[in-house]
């Protein structure tokens, strides 16, 4: 059974859906309406069973500590400001990211559905999770569904220093004969924040090319990046490996999800425990009949991967395709269980005691 991380006696394993079930507590103790607790905990048992272990359980801290901190309206009044047939803008309230994100994403689903293509934008909102949780919402329904977000800055652009670009993510999500979904679901910086998270819990070094200190010189200490340091673009310094490119992919999430929505672009968004974060999202569904019968695409979805599948790959090695190493995890999780990390087990399970909840053994 293949998983697309290590998991060693460090972890222990839970039912996904008693996770989800701890999540939905928790949340909800910290009176978070149900509809949008269930929400929350989708997007985290999503992100664990597809092996992105920098935005499972791991995030649940943060939103614990900003819903404590108050700086989440969590009975925000979502408002349509704009909207027709194809499009809507709305206004998210300063609420949890998810639920307007699963809202807005059903719009643009329902808008392809009826007319081709939805394009959905929100603004006033917070950390949404991971992209791809929205993207395969439309790949469940026979759509394409694409997702992104603007994020705090912490990323700098090509030769600068300072910190004034996100790690903006995009996720596209697309059917497949007979296959898992293509879902490439990525940062726009080299990595997630959330991963150099995981590797300052481990004690572990970064790998030589992720992050920089604060005179723009490569570092392997996560604890640099974190504090006065900062995250590389895709591609990562300078311009030698393609740097420029991830600098400007991050702006085109930028000006979609932030300039365009009338919320604000990265540089200035703000962390998920301080009031008015201001982040962007931008939702586009697209109807494959538009083009094509959706089995006829379906089908030459897979044919396009096969045909790279197939090709040579270098010795010892597989070619994969977006998508797929996440889907196989997912298999497996579904049956062995979701692996959690001891010291993030440790954590959530002191939330768990502080609000009252059954711990997780
Ligand atoms: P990864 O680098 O782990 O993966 C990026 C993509 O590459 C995935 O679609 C993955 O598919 C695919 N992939 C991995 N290996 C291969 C391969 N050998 N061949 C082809 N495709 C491959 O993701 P990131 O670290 O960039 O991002 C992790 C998560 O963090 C994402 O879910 C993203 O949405 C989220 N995020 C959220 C932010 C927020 O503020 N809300 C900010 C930044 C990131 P597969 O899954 O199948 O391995």
């Amino acid at each position: 059974m293949f998983e697309k991380v290590e998991v060693d006696e460090n972890y222990t394993r839970f039912p996904k859906e008693r996770l989800h079930r701890f999540y939905v507590d928790i949340l909800t103790a910290l009176s978070v309406p149900e509809e949008d607790a269930r929400i929350v905990a989708d997007n985290l048992i999503i992100a664990d069973l597809r092996g992105i272990e920098s935005h499972g359980a791991q995030r649940l801290k943060r939103y614990v500590k900003a819903i404590e901190k108050g700086t989440i309206n969590l009975r925000p009044n979502i408002k349509v400001e704009k909207e027709s047939k194809v499009h809507a803008l709305l206004d998210g309230d300063e609420g949890l990211g998810q639920p307007v994100s699963y809202r807005a994403m059903n719009m643009a689903i329902e808008k392809a559905k009826e007319n081709y293509f939805g394009i959905v934008g929100v603004k006033n909102s917070n950390h949404f999770g991971i992209a791809g949780h929205y993207a395969l919402m439309a790949v469940e329904e026979e759509l394409i569904g694409v997702s992104m977000t603007t994020t705090r800055p912490l990323v700098i652009p090509t030769w600068g220093i300072e910190k004034v670009i996100g790690t903006n993510p995009i996720a596209v999500g697309a059917p497949v004969k007979d296959m898992p979904p293509f879902l490439l679901d990525m940062a726009t910086s080299v990595v997630s924040t959330g991963k150099f998270e995981l590797y300052r819990r481990k004690n572990k070094p970064i790998p030589e090319g992720w992050g920089v200190d604060k005179h723009g010189e490569i570092t392997t200490d996560p604890d640099v990046v974190l504090s006065e340091g900062a995250e590389l673009p895709l591609g990562g310094l300078g311009e030698i490996l393609g740097g420029h490119k991830g600098y400007g992919l991050s702006l085109v999430v930028d000006i979609l999800s932030g300039v365009l929505t009338n919320a604000t672009w990265s540089k200035w968004v703000k962390n998920t425990d301080e009031r008015n974060s201001n982040v962007g999202h931008m939702f586009i569904a697209i109807n494959i009949e538009s083009f094509m019968p959706v089995d006829e695409f379906k089908r030459r979805m897979q044919e396009m991967i096969l045909d790279i599948k197939k090709s040579k790959a270098k010795e010892g090695k597989k070619i994969w395709y977006p998508g797929e190493k996440g889907a196989l995890t997912a298999e497996t999780r579904s049956k062995l269980g979701i692996p959690i990390y001891y010291k993030v087990l440790q954590e959530i399970n002191e939330i768990a005691e502080k609000v009252g909840v059954e711990k997780l053994e």
